[in-house]
């Protein structure tokens, strides 16, 4: 059995009965240092098996060898594993054993709903999301959706802005955007949402790059018709019934 666990964005309320479950269940849990650092307090009996950052495809061999000798396993993912996470990949590797294993999925907060909530309703339209990380995809393609999302007025939620450090990814996204966006166009940056040190800022399309941006930040860009009042971003839905 394994359990692929969304842990949500961090703090420990943010996560589902399921999830917690699923921990509980688990013999054996497996996942990125920092994230089952976030979720220590419940898995403090636990066997642990834990691997850096590039090691995705080690975390989830090791997942279907203990699943196969008969043990339970939590794998563990921030946010939801679905969403640039270790649900696919870990589906990828154990495609031949699903007669022997089963697989569940339990689904957790997103990095956008959490920096969403946080802003207020920026994402009550239809929104892209997009990740600025060039490592598994083309950065050709990434622009390509940029500009797809532009066009079609999209509400833009970014993540991994900054990928490897590399300050131009944002820069040159901010550009695209400007292509089909108002300079004042409502941005929203949050770092480590629904984290203990939780940071925010409300800014514009235009300004955007000024604010800090790293590896823990989701960047959430408005659509044309996205405003601000009293602190927070707005976007209407069902325009054509109020407006
Ligand atoms: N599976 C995760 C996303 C992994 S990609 C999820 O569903 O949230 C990693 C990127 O997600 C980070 O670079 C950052 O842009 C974003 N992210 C993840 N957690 C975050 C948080 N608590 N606050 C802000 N951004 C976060």
């Amino acid at each position: 059995m394994i359990y692929i666990i969304g842990t949500g964005p961090g703090l420990e309320e943010y996560m589902s009965l399921r999830a917690i479950d699923a921990i509980n269940d688990s013999d054996i849990i497996i996942g990125y240092k920092t994230y089952i650092d976030q979720i220590k307090n419940l898995v403090k009996n636990k066997e642990i098996y834990s691997a850096g950052m590039k090691r995705e495809i080690d975390r989830c061999t090791k997942a279907l060898e203990y699943a196969l000798e008969g043990k339970k396993v939590g794998l563990v993912s921030g946010g939801d594993a679905g969403v640039y996470g270790m649900a696919g990949i870990m589906y990828e590797i154990a495609l031949e054993h699903l007669d022997k294993i089963s697989i569940e999925v339990i689904p957790g907060i997103t990095a956008a709903n959490a920096a969403a909530s946080s802003l207020g309703a920026p994402i009550m339209h239809d929104y892209a999301v997009i990740s600025l990380s060039d490592l598994l995809t083309e950065w050709s393609l990434i622009e390509k959706r940029l500009n797809c999302a532009g066009q079609g007025d999209f509400v833009v939620t970014l993540y991994n802005p900054k990928s490897h450090g590399r300050k131009e990814h944002i820069e040159k996204a901010r550009d695209i955007l400007l292509k089909y966006k108002e300079k004042n166009t409502p941005v929203g940056i949050v770092r480590n949402a629904k984290r203990e040190k939780e940071e925010m800022e409300i800014t514009t399309l235009e300004k955007m790059c000024d604010s800090e941006i790293n590896m823990s930040t989701m960047v959430i860009i408005g659509n044309s018709k996205t405003y601000v009042a009293e602190g927070k971003i707005i976007t209407p839905r069902g325009y054509r019934y109020w407006y």
